[in-house]
């Protein structure tokens, strides 16, 4: 067991204990060869977070660059329609389109202060591969994304995006030619270049201290949040968050502080796919069972002899056969609700929400929202929903189902 840290203190469901585990659920299954590099990371990244200079630099980009605070708005319409006070913490208004440029951004700065000259990164849709380009770019340090060969085709706009920001993208042709592959050759490579390279991990997942690292950088949502309710409701509190789950980075975000107070209802959302029980989902908590999956112990989609399942959904970024351990032991607890929704409900609900308030939600988010109908709310209910980021990169799906739904 490796030695904790001194003076750490942690929460019940928010932080993981001094060894790196949320219940059950955490810790670092690495190779040897990646021991010390983690060893490192785990050693320094709450004592460079905690400096005056990480905090007066993280604050400045993420007001500066990414454009923080994002608004929380209260949507009228889909008020009125559920009968109840709907807010949305607008992230699809980060720079980049998503709030995972918060994780890249406190990265990139933790690689800076590590003294690492090289990032790698992998990426599924390519919005983390995007996010940790910009970055890259932003400081001048080389950038290699790892992407499967089928994404690199399935996602061309954004692998025009990361080469225009000067990384280099590398397909992964192993396997299935996914998330999961590029994952592998991202670790491959680490093992390779320990020395000089840092891995900017995209969600809550991967050994410790990465899980807590990414949910403590995306904790700005729910900070905000709090600050934002309390000014326009009175109260800092809501009855009810709402956020999707792929590998869980902006469903940590939303509901890091609130966790541990019972009053509110986490409210985590996954993709069901074409349905749980249809072999094609990436529903992990319905379907998973405990297992390592990229360096944690969590619940994993796979096989009875441990073989990893090919997930589906028709949303990228929740295309992943697993779930970060925070979120684990969250469902183990019963502390948060896990509701599963179908690649056509999802669909359904971006076309609604696009038309009630104007906004053309990204795919993953629109599970969040497509979740309303699984809900009763009181009148006198405040719910928020994270609006994890925007449509543009999935416009010619939803010009492809239009006609389908009936919604031209
Ligand atoms: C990547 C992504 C997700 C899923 O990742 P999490 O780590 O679960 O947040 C959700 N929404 C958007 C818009 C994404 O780009």
């Amino acid at each position: 067991m490796r030695k904790p840290l001194k003076k750490y203190k942690h929460h019940q469901f928010s932080s993981p204990d001094k060894y790196g585990y949320y219940g059950e659920f955490g810790g670092a299954f690495i190779p040897e060869m990646l021991h010390a590099n983690v060893e490192n990371l785990r050693k320094n990244y709450l004592k460079i977070a905690g400096t005056k200079k990480f905090k007066t630099a993280f604050n400045k980009l993420l007001k500066d660059f990414v454009g923080r605070p994002t608004p929380l708005f209260y949507a009228e319409n889909l008020s009125r329609e559920f009968g109840t006070n709907i807010y949305l913490k607008r992230e699809d208004l980060c720079h980049t389109g998503a709030h995972k440029i918060n994780n890249t951004v406190g990265q990139i700065l933790i690689a800076e202060a590590l003294g690492k000259k090289r990032i790698i990164a992998e990426t599924g849709a390519g919005q983390h591969g995007v996010a940790t380009a910009t970055v890259c770019a932003l400081k001048g340090l080389e950038c290699i994304v790892y992407m499967g060969e089928k994404d690199i085709e399935r996602q061309a706009p954004n692998v025009a995006r990361m080469k225009m920001l000067g990384a280099k993208v590398v397909p992964a042709r192993s396997g299935s030619k996914t998330l999961k592959d590029a994952t592998n050759e991202a670790i491959r490579d680490w093992i390779n270049n320990s020395e000089d390279t840092h891995y900017i991990i995209g969600s809550v997942v991967g050994p410790h201290p990465y899980p807590d690292m990414v949910a403590r950088f995306q904790s700005v949502i729910s900070k905000e949040i709090k600050k934002q309710l309390k000014k326009q409701t009175g109260s800092e509190l809501p009855t009810h968050v709402i956020a999707c789950v792929g590998g869980g980075s902006n469903a940590a975000g939303t509901f890091y502080h609130f966790a541990e107070d019972k009053n509110v209802q986490l409210i985590a959302v996954e993709a069901a796919g074409c349905g749980v029980d249809s072999g094609m989902s990436a529903a992990t908590t319905q379907l998973g069972s405990v297992g390592v999956l990229h360096g944690s112990k969590s619940l994993l989609m796979q096989t009875a002899d441990g073989q990893v399942t090919e997930p589906h959904s028709i949303s990228a970024g929740l295309d992943y056969p697993g779930i970060g351990p925070m979120h684990a032991n969250l469902y183990k607890t019963k502390r948060a609700t896990f509701l599963n929704i179908t690649d056509y409900e999802a669909l359904d609900a971006a076309f609604h929400l696009s038309k009630t308030e104007g906004i053309i939600p990204a795919l993953e988010t629109a599970h969040a929202f497509a979740a309303l109908h699984k809900l009763t709310f009181k009148k006198e209910d405040v719910v928020v929903i994270n609006l994890s980021g925007r449509g543009d990169k999935d416009l010619s799906t939803y010009m492809k189902s239009a006609q389908f739904l009936n919604n031209e």
